[in-house]
């Protein structure tokens, strides 16, 4: 896969500046991982990203280190941009994939973060509210249907998703199950127990205060 592809290059690739530049590190860069989702927004997108610390042997000053890592970067392939501001940088771009090298001027650290473009996996799917899980017919003897779903079991703001739609974050949790994805009042039952309902709740079935 394309995005697997990008990740695996990225994670070569700051494991390789790595070695060259603080080969002194204790810890390693991990693998590669799980992406993230990087856009909440359908399709959903994601990346790889990755941040590593290492340290400047004292013996090689920012400018130097900076200039072998662009000099790496570059005799790979890559697009090099350095810059000096309080740091030495140097960011290198291939295939979308970008690695940023921070070099500081006060400190021996040197700080690499990496990520790789978004990918969006899939085409989504147009979302089907689910079917009620208590109808009229289906009720368990002695029980009504809920008043607030009316049988439908999950929440009704965002019918079990757990989230709703938002327009400038892609994805917003929706606030009146908190997540639980069920009607807060039957707990997903779809119905409530006739006999043990509360005076407010009978107030919802006219038709039980004629018994
Ligand atoms: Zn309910
Ligand atoms: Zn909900």
């Amino acid at each position: 896969m394309e995005l697997e592809r990008l990740g695996l290059l990225m994670h070569e690739w700051v494991r390789e500046l790595v070695v060259r530049l603080t080969p002194e590190a204790m810890v390693w860069p991990e693998g590669l991982g799980e992406p993230a989702v990087s856009d909440w927004h359908e399709p959903l997108q994601f990346h790889h990203t990755m941040t590593f610390r290492g340290a400047r042997p004292e013996t090689v000053t920012p400018a130097e280190m900076g200039q072998r890592a662009g000099e790496a970067l570059a005799a790979a392939g890559w697009a090099v941009e350095e810059e000096v501001t309080e740091a030495h940088l140097v960011t290198g771009r291939r295939d979308g994939v970008v690695i940023r090298i921070r070099i500081s001027v006060i400190s021996d650290v040197v700080l690499y973060q990496a990520r790789t473009p978004s990918i969006a996996f899939y085409t989504p799917e147009v979302f089907v509210k689910p079917e009620p899980v208590r109808t009229l017919d289906t009720l368990s003897r002695g029980y009504v249907l809920c008043y607030e779903c009316d049988g439908l079991g999950w929440c009704s703001s965002c019918w079990g998703r757990g989230w709703v739609p938002d327009v400038e974050r892609g994805r917003r949790r929706c606030r009146e199950c908190h997540q639980d994805r069920v009607c807060p009042i039957c707990r997903g039952a779809g119905e409530k127990h006739a006999a043990t309902l509360q005076y407010y709740e009978r107030g919802h079935y006219p038709e039980l205060s004629e018994e």
